[in-house]
């Protein structure tokens, strides 16, 4: 594949970056002196996130908007630093009095509603640990979640736990109190739970957080399921560390942007880059609780002014749908840094942005695991479409591939493949999966985190995404990763998404073959498959080329928006599709 780099001048900076030069980042960066942007709380007692994500602000610029909630039927809510701190003081106040402690699981199944927000960074006050659930999941993954996790308090909404908790409660045994958001500021009624705003209207808005180990666990976070039963990775205090610096330096925050993570809380990146990355640096972050839809997500890129935007790559392929003729009538020239995550962002996205917004997506990788961005591009470095950029300072990352007794070897010579692996010790490492310390030890060997990714390194240090090793195809003695396929497809106009995957074979061992969906306006025929099939041999040529394409109105996504390829392979060969419970659609 080869597509033209996008350069970047440095008069073209329209703020100067934090991460000025990359080289020289790498060399002055030490996880102590990042330490030292943060306070740490008052009286040496530690290091505590919702201390560094607000009551620290709250001090110094207290009247600052931290949070703008813009409700789906058009209300808006303001929070500035100093209304957090004592909200989320009554909410730290409100666990107290019921009798939880520290280290004890807080629950949320909500939409993104502000009491969510108030609820994740109280939980960390309290010092309990605060794990957030997509509101549409379902009743039996929501069991299984708050069993994993002995969850203690649930926050959620009347109509959710009505719909899905209440008929579930006897079989949730950990569960001691229920505080439900009401709606129309009314006290809710429903026996057997409290009500979220009468607790929080009686506690007090003063609370001093106490001592607060780094290693102190805050936060519980299932991953997405993309490859199977999702796992509960844990997360400390400290990690607001590698928070706060990345977001600092891979999405370039300045305490002057308006951000907008359009992730939701249910999955890391909403909470990492939804809640804390974005306080800790001080900025003002949008919070939008309506869904996807490309008209209203321009509007409020337009109207809140948003300087900073970090979204998925599901959500742009579906705003490359709606199509560039709707982006005339809005102003985005408040724009200045888009960041894409969550899966490999096709090159064709990249150069659509640079060419519809005038400004380029910014891909990062990261897993829930890693709790932060571990590579990234840079707002000062030139962009190679379709790769993920380099590893942010402090993070050591490499290509290694295991040896057959177990060893690992690390591959120095550039654009070989191999599974990406990180040296651990940077602050958001996850400490455990939940209850599963040998899943935990087995993504660790020779002194290197194994990420289940693969991946490949070019000459100048770029790192290039494959494949998850699980969907990596094994055609005719080649081993293909299903982005490049995909990223091929996608560059169609008819295409509007591709998911590739290995079709077993008796002659090739597995076969190419790609789901596409197409955009409005096109219609499956044989003959646009021929074009497609044209078009994938001409640039990939006849072994990488899909040898099938099978057209879908949809691909199955996960909630955070990823192509379950193992659903499309599951149902090709019509076997058992696993644990769905973080599908789309489920
Ligand atoms: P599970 O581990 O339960 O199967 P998951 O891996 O999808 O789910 P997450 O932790 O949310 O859960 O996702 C991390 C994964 O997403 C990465 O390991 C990688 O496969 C993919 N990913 C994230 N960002 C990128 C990116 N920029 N490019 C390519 N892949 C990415
Ligand atoms: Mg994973």
């Amino acid at each position: 594949m080869s597509w033209e780099p996008i350069v970047k001048e440095q008069s073209d900076w329209p703020v100067v970056p934090n991460l000025r030069n990359y080289a020289q980042a790498i060399e002055d960066f030490s996880w102590r002196r990042a330490q030292q942007e943060l306070q740490g709380l008052p009286a040496g007692r530690g290091l505590n996130i919702a201390h560094e994500a607000v009551d620290r602000h709250a001090n110094t610029t207290g009247n600052h908007l931290a949070l703008r909630w813009l409700g789906k039927n058009g209300d808006v809510l303001d929070f500035s630093y100093e209304d957090l701190r004592k909200l989320t003081n009554r909410f730290a106040n409100v666990l107290r009095q019921l009798g939880v402690s520290p280290g004890e699981r807080v629950f949320a199944l909500a939409g993104r509603l502000p009491e969510l927000y108030l609820a994740a960074l109280g939980t960390f006050k309290n010092r309990s640990v605060f794990c957030p659930l997509f509101s549409a999941f379902g009743p039996e993954p929501i069991k299984a979640r708050i069993n994993i996790g002995g969850a203690k308090v649930l926050v959620t909404t009347e109509a959710l736990y009505q719909r899905k908790v209440a008929g579930i409660r006897e079989a949730l045994p950990s569960l001691e109190h229920v505080l439900l958001i009401g709606t129309d500021q009314q006290p809710t009624h429903i026996p057997g739970t409290l009500d979220f705003h009468q607790l929080m209207r009686e506690a007090s808005d003063e609370f001093t957080i106490q001592l607060t180990a780094p290693e102190d666990i805050a936060l519980l976070h299932f991953t997405s399921g993309t490859t199977g039963t999702p796992k509960g990775a844990v997360h400390v205090h400290g990690a607001v560390v590698a928070h706060h610096i990345t977001g600092k330096l891979a999405l370039d925050l300045h305490p002057e942007d308006v951000f907008w993570c359009t992730a939701d809380p249910g999955w890391v990146t909403g909470t990492s880059y939804g809640i804390i990355a974005p306080l800790t640096n001080g900025v003002t972050m949008v919070v939008d609780e309506a869904d996807f839809d490309a008209e209203r997500w321009y509007r409020i890129l337009q109207e809140q002014k948003v300087t900073v935007w970090y979204t998925a790559p599901t959500a742009i392929r579906m705003l490359m749908k709606a199509g560039a003729e709707i982006v005339q009538k809005y102003d985005l020239s408040h724009l200045r840094f888009l960041a894409s995550v969550g899966e490999p962002l096709n090159p064709e996205a990249v150069v659509w942005s640079q060419k519809i917004y005038g400004k380029p997506f910014h891909d990062n990788w990261w897993q829930t695991e890693t709790g932060g961005i571990m590579i990234a591009n840079y707002a000062s470095m030139d962009i190679r479409p379709g790769s993920m950029g380099k590893p942010l300072p402090g993070i050591e990352a490499a290509i290694v591939n295991k040896t057959p007794d177990g060893k690992i070897e690390v591959v120095t010579a550039p654009e070989i493949q191999g599974e990406l692996a990180l040296r651990p010790g940077w602050p958001s490492m996850f400490r455990a999966y939940l209850n599963e310390p040998e899943r935990y030890q087995k993504c660790f060997a020779d002194g290197w985190y194994l990420t289940g990714d693969l991946a490949r390194r070019d000459a100048d240090g770029y790192f290039w995404f494959i494949g998850r090793k699980d969907d990596v195809i094994k055609t005719s003695g080649h081993l293909i990763g299903p982005f490049e396929v995909e990223s091929i497809l996608l560059e169609h106009a008819a295409v509007a998404e591709a998911g590739v995957i290995g079709k077993p074979d008796p002659v090739a061992m597995e076969i190419v073959k790609a789901f596409v969906s197409l955009k409005p306006g096109y219609e499956a025929s044989d003959a646009l498959r021929r074009e497609l099939f044209a078009h994938a041999r001409s640039r990939l040529g006849a072994v990488v080329a899909p040898k099938e394409i099978e057209f879908r109105d949809k691909l199955p996504r996960t909630r955070s928006g990823k192509i379950m390829r193992r659903l499309l392979k599951a149902q090709e060969l019509g076997l058992p599709t696993g644990d769905t419970s973080t599908l789309e659609d489920s």
